[in-house]
């Protein structure tokens, strides 16, 4: 008896024409978080069955695999030779301790002695006879024992399905840079983007020495995690002190934070070109802090010349974003308590709803173009 990993895949991605190209690359991504375990991955009518692992990797694989989009229900399982006893044998295993129940089966070797039904039936009918705390339900069964008669004389038997990551492979939809802060919602953000199936690089902007390396450290880590879900990414980091020292030198301090957003989307644009993404992704939520605004946002927005800027938080509330970054693990790191260069020369009084023709008037203290040029060559990438 061997222990398998029954992997099944949302349904959606496969209509239409596109098939062969979202399952190459969800074949992919699992590859990749499994890169290094012992195993074999083969796809089996319509799922995928990771076998050949070491027993003690199962939790390990269990965990990388929950990160890949695209998977909608994972079971531990077993694989037996196509012998009635010795699928009894598994079923025993799989099947739970109480409670109803049902068995299913799919026959893919037609040469097999019974049939579907006839197996549910006697592997259902011996369970009940071992285990008076058991009783079946076909309709609503509190458990399901799966059972997959294989072509090539070995079958499947698998209990309860855990729920995978969902949504599309990523690398099915293209790439989007996502401005990452250090702070909860942006790791989120990027999150919920890289789910519908988009690549992610991301880019960040610290004021050191006013912001500590801890804070850059915090981030890489931040987006270490976020990598796992998206099959690697790339992290930019640029250093904008000279902007802030600028802003705060020859500009009204009250915007200071909606001329660095400026200067953050500008400089963001620049770098999703050169590295072919096509959209900038943030995590701002509207009205969340003063900055947030729908006027900051056209504000930030407005430097913007070619590219979409994705915002999937907007009708999130803080709780609902908090409880995600939970869920994905991000969220003990986040609150760590390093400072963002927004908090740097922070005046007590930021502008909440910028006019556009003060911000442009403050702007043009400026030599913007020379300041983004600048900004660019401090540039640092780290793989991840
Ligand atoms: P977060 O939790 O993501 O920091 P926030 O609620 O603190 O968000 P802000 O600090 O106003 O909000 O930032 C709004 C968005 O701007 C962030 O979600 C992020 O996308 C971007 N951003 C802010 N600071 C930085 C930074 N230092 N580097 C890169 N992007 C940033
Ligand atoms: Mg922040």
């Amino acid at each position: 008896m061997e222990k398998v990993i029954v992997i099944r895949y949302c349904e959606l991605y496969l209509k239409g024409k596109n098939r062969g190209f979202f399952e190459r690359q969800f074949a992919v991504n699992m590859e990749r978080a499994l890169k290094g375990i012992r195993h074999e991955l083969r796809r089996q009518s319509g799922r995928y069955v990771v076998e050949n692992f070491n027993d003690d990797d199962t939790g390990l694989i269990l965990s990388k695999l929950g990160r890949v989009f695209g998977i909608h229900t994972l079971a531990v399982g077993l694989r037996v030779p196509s012998e009635m006893d010795k699928i009894y044998a598994a079923a025993l295993q799989v099947a739970p301790a109480s409670g109803t129940f049902k068995v299913e089966t799919h026959r893919a070797d037609k040469k097999f002695t019974l049939n579907s039904m006839q197996i549910s039936a006697e592997i259902g009918g011996r369970l009940l006879d071992n285990n008076g705390a058991l009783s079946v339900d076909v309709h609503e069964p509190q458990s399901i024992v799966n059972i997959d008669v294989r072509e090539n004389g070995t079958t499947l038997v698998f209990g309860r399905f855990i729920k995978g990551a969902g949504g599309m492979p990523v690398g099915s939809a293209g790439k989007g840079l996502l401005l990452i802060s250090g702070g909860i919602d942006s790791p989120v953000a990027g999150h919920m983007i890289a789910k519908r199936g988009m690549s992610i690089d991301c880019v960040h902007f610290h004021s050191y020495p006013y912001t500590n390396m801890q804070a850059k450290e915090k981030v890489i880590e931040l987006a270490g995690i976020l990598s796992e879900y998206t099959c690697g990414t790339n992290l930019h980091i640029i250093k904008v002190t000279h902007i802030q020292e600028e802003i705060h030198k020859k500009c009204n301090g009250e915007y200071m934070v909606t001329l660095l957003r400026r200067f953050m989307m500008r400089i963001a644009e620049k770098i999703a070109q050169r590295c072919g993404a096509q959209c900038i992704i943030t995590g701002e939520s509207l009205g969340q802090v003063a900055s947030q605004t729908i006027e900051g946002m056209t504000s930030s927005n407005s430097v913007i010349e070619r590219l979409p800027v994705l915002r999937p938080l907007c009708g999130f509330d803080k709780n609902e974003i908090i409880a995600r970054s939970k869920e994905i693990e991000t969220y003990e790191i986040s609150i760590q308590p390093y400072e963002d260069c927004c908090t740097v020369f922070l005046p007590k009084h930021p502008v909440t709803r910028p006019k556009m023709e003060d911000v442009l008037a403050e702007e043009q203290k400026l030599d913007v173009d020379k300041l983004v040029e600048e900004a660019l060559n401090t540039l640092e990438v780290v793989e991840l």
